[in-house]
């Protein structure tokens, strides 16, 4: 029998689905390489975006087919719970975002009865984490290492909390373990995943904090990257900063969202920090590691945003100087306390504020490109090009991708490329010859 999983939204869903894939092969599954030429399609869902509803039912309605059983998790999952099979016939089980290691035996009874399944329930903290003990079964050079689950700050836009559950993280001795099998199958690169990574461990009495886990996986021969997604600027804290300086396998980039570049925004997201002490971390972040590469999230028209406030967003792009910008309008979410917020902003001007912001960013991105030129960066190869022929991918320390020519064995080394172009979203560069780590 053949399994599919199709995945939308964050990473963590992609490290999701990847442990349950290893858990369906485990089961004595085989993957197909298409939804369609599936037994069993796996449709791994995020609601953090407006509408992930339709899109989960427009997937469905071209994917049913007769004899085939189609099983729908994460987030929207546990959102609609039974209302997902009532909508749509052609979906057999509903999976929440805590069940995720009971996939295999609930598609055993969903074949066995042949009877619909919807399992939303959350459970303790170990149980609901237990999906995460599975092993990846063919880890890239860049693996995820998910280290924590849920959200305990209840920013007023956001479903996390409501549908992920609170804050929940792994124990250590686990995490460790499976960074340690990443590193002997390979791996070179670790991308620790978590809703707010510097909460890491608060929850566990006295296990590690999230600097002292960072300072533990550093000593992991083999491993020569990690990186962290995502941090709360409220959260991140001065050891953690420090650490951007003092761990030679911390790279150098960040991804700390802002939101908002306005107080009074900020204030009504419930952010918990205002706009001055954002830029105080990063006028931290910059001191300790000049080279640091920053990226960020930021929300165009919340409700109540005015001009002013949009402008004071302009001005926060203009000031940091982001490498990378990740930039939404804002879509009420159920559940949430700002979906109920007068001053809604009308959808063109959230369209409109969305597009004036974008230009700007593209601007800088291109420019912050091209002060690459020149440098030679140390580049970690992951994969082929989508250039053609003999180009091949990698990432340098500070997260940007690079192509260059270069044989395919280099997957998995570190090499160093001098950047002779910089595009909007990518470098060209050209190999140095007598450097290969
Ligand atoms: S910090 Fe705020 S935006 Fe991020 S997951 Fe938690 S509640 Fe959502």
């Amino acid at each position: 029998m053949k399994f599919f999983i199709q995945t939308f939204g964050c990473q963590m869903n992609v490290n999701e689905s990847q442990k349950v894939e290893a858990l369906l092969l485990g089961h004595g599954l085989e993957r197909a390489e298409t939804p369609e030429s599936s037994d069993v399609l796996l449709i791994n869902t995020c609601s953090v975006r407006e509408k992930p509803e339709r899109k989960v039912f427009s997937f469905v309605g071209r994917l049913k087919a007769p004899g085939r059983i189609i099983g729908v998790m994460g987030c929207v999952a546990q959102q609609y719970g039974e209302r997902m099979t009532e909508r749509e016939r052609a979906i057999d089980f509903v999976i929440g975002t805590q069940n995720l290691h009971r996939v295999p035996e609930i598609l055993e009874t969903v074949l066995r009865d042949k009877s619909k399944r919807v399992e939303t329930r959350f459970y303790s903290p170990e149980t609901s984490l237990e999906i995460f003990k599975a092993p990846l079964t063919s880890p890239k050079v860049s693996s995820y290492v998910t280290i924590m689950q849920g959200c305990d700050r209840f920013c007023s836009y956001c479903i996390v909390p409501f549908v992920r559950g609170r804050e929940r993280s792994r124990p250590s001795s686990e995490v460790l373990e499976e960074v340690k099998a990443l590193a002997e199958k390979g791996v070179k690169e670790i991308i620790l995943l978590g809703q707010n990574v510097n909460r890491y461990g608060m929850d566990r009495g006295n296990d590690l904090t999230f600097p002292q886990l960072l300072r533990k996986i550093d000593s992991i021969e083999k491993i020569a990257r990690v990186r962290f997604v995502t941090s709360h600027p409220a959260s991140l804290d001065d050891e953690t900063i420090r650490l951007f300086g003092e761990l030679e396998s911390i790279c150098e980039s960040i991804h700390l969202p802002f939101q908002s570049g306005s107080d009074r925004v900020l204030k009504m997201m419930g952010r918990g920090y205002s706009r001055a002490l954002y830029l105080e971390k990063i006028e931290k972040l910059r001191e300790i590691q000049p080279e640091i590469a920053l990226s960020a999230d930021v929300m165009v028209g919340f409700p109540g945003e005015t001009e002013e406030d949009f402008k004071e967003t302009l001005s926060l792009l203009e000031t940091v100087q982001f490498d990378t910008l990740f930039s939404f309008r804002y879509t009420p979410r159920p559940m949430t306390r700002a979906a109920e917020y007068p001053n809604q902003i009308p959808e063109e001007v959230k369209l409109e504020r969305l597009q004036t912001l974008q230009a700007l960013q593209s601007e800088i991105t291109l420019k912050m490109n091209r002060l690459q030129v020149g440098k030679v960066k140390k580049v970690l190869v992951e994969k082929p090009s989508k250039r053609p022929d003999r180009f091949m991918m990698g990432r340098t320390r500070d997260n940007r991708v690079v192509n260059f020519e270069g044989p395919s064995d280099l997957v998995g080394r570190e090499i160093e490329v001098r950047i002779i172009k910089g595009y909007q979203n990518s470098l060209l560069g050209k190999m140095e010859e007598h450097h290969v780590y």
